[in-house]
């Protein structure tokens, strides 16, 4: 199928339009938010969802995101619990996607056959005037092939999704660059499923005890059900297996080095995804920085674009620095994790 990409900014209003009869006739859309680029459809049109599944080759056992511009999500779910109430208030507009019992508007195609929807209000004007003009809920996972990092910006979509949908709008680098910190609150205590820019810290700020879901820290044993099904699948990975390295960071920068020797004798090349405090360290000449430690919303941006490049620059293996679980560390370490299967080396 054709795509039409346009690089436009929110002010235009005629492109956005264009995007929202589109939604509006069952199509789909790729467009810009706050977190990641999202690839959207109608999300009370069944027919329209499933082709969210097709362009991406997501599997159906992975329920979407159901974004909404207004407060008032009356019509999509049972109740709102006290608790979403409160974080609706404080975080609303913004990253971060509350799951809720779900009403029967919301086709189970969109909850994967889940008795709870996920709902999101993105902050992104172009994303809040697409779901405006739309008049529905807009269902939208990442806009990238299952599997790959998320896209960041309308390049990465176009590389994925070129002929796979009807239309992809965008231009901006997405700000925060990791997906929406998911919360479950549908029994009544707030469950992390996905860490992102709004942290455990943040919540508790406003809300009291906010718990985290075990597989958000470690790899669920094969027998054991995530609580959000797209955890337990391979993800944000870049074609080179990925070992992350942790321990005292002069070490790391040993380990990363010797192992840096012994791959090039045997000609194995060797990617190293390091910070700017310790870039120039290694010895290897395949390396990127995430950027300073100082400023770990900048290594949350950037993670997702250089595990990319990796692929652009064509390594056999890559070694990644591990980061720390405080605030917004835990989610870029999960996202790390999972690149990597889960693949940890301690020094
Ligand atoms: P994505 O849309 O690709 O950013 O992924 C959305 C994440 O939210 C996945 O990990 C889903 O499994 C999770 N999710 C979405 N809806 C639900 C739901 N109703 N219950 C539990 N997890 C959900
Ligand atoms: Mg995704």
């Amino acid at each position: 199928m054709e795509t039409k990409v346009y690089y436009i900014d929110e002010k235009d209003d005629k492109k956005i339009k264009e995007a929202s009869r589109i939604i509006k006739a069952g199509g789909t859309v790729v467009f810009p938010t706050e977190t990641v680029y999202g690839l959207g459809a109608n999300a009370l049109d069944e027919d329209a969802c499933k082709k969210i599944f097709l362009a991406k080759g997501r599997p159906q056992d992975n329920p979407l995101i159901v974004h909404v511009a207004d407060f008032d999500i009356s019509k999509y779910v049972k109740y709102i619990p006290e608790k979403a109430k409160i974080l609706m208030e404080n975080f609303w507009p913004g990253p971060l996607t509350i799951i809720m019992p779900k009403s029967d508007t919301i086709p189970y195609m969109v909850t994967a056959g889940l008795e709870n929807v996920a709902i999101r209000m993105p902050l992104n004007k172009i994303a809040r005037k697409l779901i405006s003009y739309s008049g529905v809920p807009i269902a939208a996972p990442s806009a990238n092939i299952s599997g790959r990092p998320s896209p960041t910006t309308i390049e990465h979509c176009i590389e994925d999704l070129n002929g796979k949908v009807d239309m992809i709008i965008g231009g901006e680098k997405c700000e925060v660059g990791l997906e929406s910190t998911v919360v479950d609150v549908s029994d009544g205590e707030v469950i992390i499923l996905r860490p992102g820019a709004i942290t455990k810290e943040m919540m508790e700020e406003v809300i009291g005890n906010v718990f985290i879901d075990p597989a958000v820290l470690d790899k669920l044993k094969d027998d054991e059900k995530p609580r959000a099904p797209g955890m337990k699948y391979r993800h944000y990975a870049p074609s080179a297996p990925l070992t992350i390295v942790c321990g005292d960071i002069n070490r790391v920068i040993e380990y990363i080095n010797s192992k840096t020797l012994e791959n090039n004798m045997k000609g194995i090349k060797t990617g190293i995804l390091a910070t700017d405090e310790t870039v120039n360290e290694y010895k290897g000449s395949l390396k990127i920085s995430l950027g300073s430690r100082k400023k770990p919303g900048i290594i949350a941006a950037n993670l997702f674009d250089c595990l990319r490049e990796f692929d652009k620059i064509d390594v056999d293996i890559i070694y990644a620095e591990g980061f720390g679980e405080e605030g917004i560390n835990l989610a870029i370490m999960n996202r790390l994790k999972k690149a990597a299967g889960y693949n940890i080396v301690k020094v």
